[in-house]
């Protein structure tokens, strides 16, 4: 039998890193990664013949659980019309119906096939529509890897930003403007120096790319104050949030209406998907009924869009505040066994995703999830992973619990938790 080790190293010789997206990899937690021969609702089944419950969850799509029926079935359906068209087609019109129904900023809305695809479309849009060329996002909040996006501060200049990679110029970062999540001070200083510049801010309206961290009251309802006084755009970022923390996404949940929205992950049922939309006016800059820039040969994917059709449908019946209760006392158990061990932990969540941070202090911005204590995580990572609980494979990362997970997968993974040594 080909096993994971196996297949890793066969990988490495003709796929960098062996992975085609570098968490995978679970460098940060100094092991290798298991690859997956199938999954199935919560479970994941590896190349070595091991069962784990599953709270990746392909980083969060699968909020029904793997191999959905529902979705099965549409998929089934629409691959016997064949897989692509490069032409309009129904389903396009289904799933966007479905979105602007649902969230109450999106009027208009346009397929991409992933969720950087959508975020960097939106600035570009943003940019266009206001004429303006900076962009606020926060430390720690991801938005994709489009260039502009891939700043964090720079040593010495405090906001403004530097490249996070080599091969981003720094002068297409230069309009790239940050701020630490939820500090509107710090916001409003850079609109009070910069405002007439910027033509939108971006942010994950819960964050979840360092690990989750909750909006604070009145920051979400500042950011939309600000930028309306100063005539830019407020972009949500609900590539996770979408259809997660409530149906109706964050601005649902929070009643703050943003002026676009950027989706994927669940939108697409576990295939390759994007989109951004928002109010009629500022979308209908977007060619060809606008002057702004954005194509896609495979965007409105019939595949794609069937799968996210039966997602959103399955998921309206769904009771999301069920699945919040026992996402609670995953999140509060696991928090509870690890404390009687004698470590320093906080558990942020909301909904169906949480994270827990090795500190003892609470986690409100990237500066203090930095504080998590990464050597107590790994121990925790590879301790459960050996007990068939698989986790992300980084602390700063949100685990997904999901409508598949039984009370038992849950009683389970306390039982791991329990038996972990520090
Ligand atoms: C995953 C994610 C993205 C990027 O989506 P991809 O489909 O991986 O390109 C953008 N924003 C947020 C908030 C995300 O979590």
């Amino acid at each position: 039998m080909t096993n994971s080790k196996e297949l890793f190293a066969l990988a490495q010789e003709i796929i960098p890193g062996g992975v085609n997206s570098p968490v995978r990899a679970c460098k940060s937690v100094k092991t290798d990664p298991l690859f997956i021969a199938k999954a199935d609702g919560a479970y994941v089944y590896t190349e070595d013949g091991q069962k784990y419950i599953d709270y990746v969850m392909s980083w969060g799509p699968m909020l029904l659980g793997h191999n959905h029926p529902a979705v099965n079935k549409a998929l089934h359906e629409a691959v016997d019309k064949g897989t692509s068209y490069g032409a309009p087609c129904k389903a396009e019109i289904d799933l966007a119906r479905a979105i602007v129904d649902a969230l109450p900023g999106v009027e208009m809305v346009r397929m991409v096939n992933s969720g950087t695809e959508a975020t960097m479309s939106a600035l570009r849009l943003a940019r266009g529509y206001t004429g303006r060329n900076k962009v606020v996002k926060f430390h720690g909040c991801y938005h994709g890897h489009a260039d502009a996006f891939l700043a964090s501060a720079g040593s010495g200049v405090a906001t403004l930003s530097i490249p996070g990679t080599p091969g981003v110029p720094e002068e297409t970062v230069k309009h790239t403007l940050l701020a630490e999540y939820n500090n509107l001070d710090e916001v409003k200083e850079l609109f009070a120096r910069y405002g007439e510049d910027i033509a939108a801010v971006f942010v994950e309206p819960v964050a979840g790319n360092m690990g989750v961290v909750l909006p604070e009251e009145g920051f979400l309802q500042g950011l939309r104050q600000i930028t309306s006084e100063y005539g830019a755009l407020l972009v949500f970022d609900e590539v996770i949030t979408g259809f997660r923390v409530s149906f109706n996404g964050a601005q649902g949940l929070y009643g703050v209406i943003p002026d676009l929205t950027c989706l994927g992950k669940i939108i697409g049922g576990g295939l390759p998907v994007g989109a951004y939309g928002g109010k009629k006016e500022i979308m209908s800059r977007i060619a060809p009924c606008g002057d702004v820039y954005q194509a896609g040969t495979l965007s409105g994917n019939p595949l794609a869009m069937a799968a996210g059709l039966a997602t959103i449908n399955t998921l309206k019946s769904m009771d999301y505040e069920l699945l919040a209760q026992k996402t609670k006392e995953l999140a509060l158990g696991l928090k509870d066994i690890l404390s009687e061990k004698g470590v320093p932990v906080q558990v942020n969540l909301t909904a169906s995703m949480f994270t827990l941070f090795f500190t003892s202090e609470p986690v409100k911005d990237f500066t203090s999830a930095q504080k998590s204590d990464q050597e107590l995580f790994i121990k925790f990572y590879n301790q459960m992973r050996e007990q068939g609980i698989y986790l992300a494979p980084s602390g700063f990362e949100c685990a997904f619990n999901s409508f598949a997970h039984t009370e038992e997968d849950l009683e389970k993974t306390l039982d791991a938790a329990n038996r972990i040594k520090f």
